[in-house]
């Protein structure tokens, strides 16, 4: 039986590929927990952005980090905005439902961080090549 064996999967290319490790988050937890408990499909597979794909890895990363800064930006202006117009309990508690809402679809394009930390750890291991990062 392979069923303990962990597959690494490239997040980038889709490929079966060694690579990179995905730090594991929140986000991550709720994808799980989400793939488990509705999709019923619980899976050993292991996220991971393969060498190749490690420039185009960090362009997407970076327009994920900088639309959500701006999301979040814009969620709080907004609660701001309400409380000057309108500074009643009720409009707080609309305008946080809309800061959450916003930050909610921020995670859409959900990118996430890589544990660099891990990688380098096991770095001996990871790969032949030199790096070219
Ligand atoms: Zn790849």
């Amino acid at each position: 039986m392979q069923a303990k064996k962990q597959h690494t999967y490239c997040m980038v290319c889709g490929k079966e590929k060694t690579g990179i490790s995905v730090k594991e988050d929140y986000v991550i937890d709720i994808i799980r927990w989400f793939k488990k408990t509705v999709l019923r499909s619980e899976s050993h597979n292991l996220l991971v952005v393969c060498k190749e794909d490690y420039p185009v890895y960090k362009k997407y990363r970076k327009r994920f980090v900088s639309r959500q800064r701006i999301y979040i930006v814009l969620g709080v202006l907004f609660v701001i905005f309400g409380m000057i117009i309108s500074p009643f309990i009720t409009t707080l508690l609309y305008m946080l439902a809309l800061l959450l809402f916003l930050y909610l679809l921020s995670l859409i394009n959900y990118v996430p961080a890589l544990d660099l930390m891990k990688y380098k750890e096991g770095k001996k291991t990871v790969g032949k090549k030199k790096d070219a990062l």
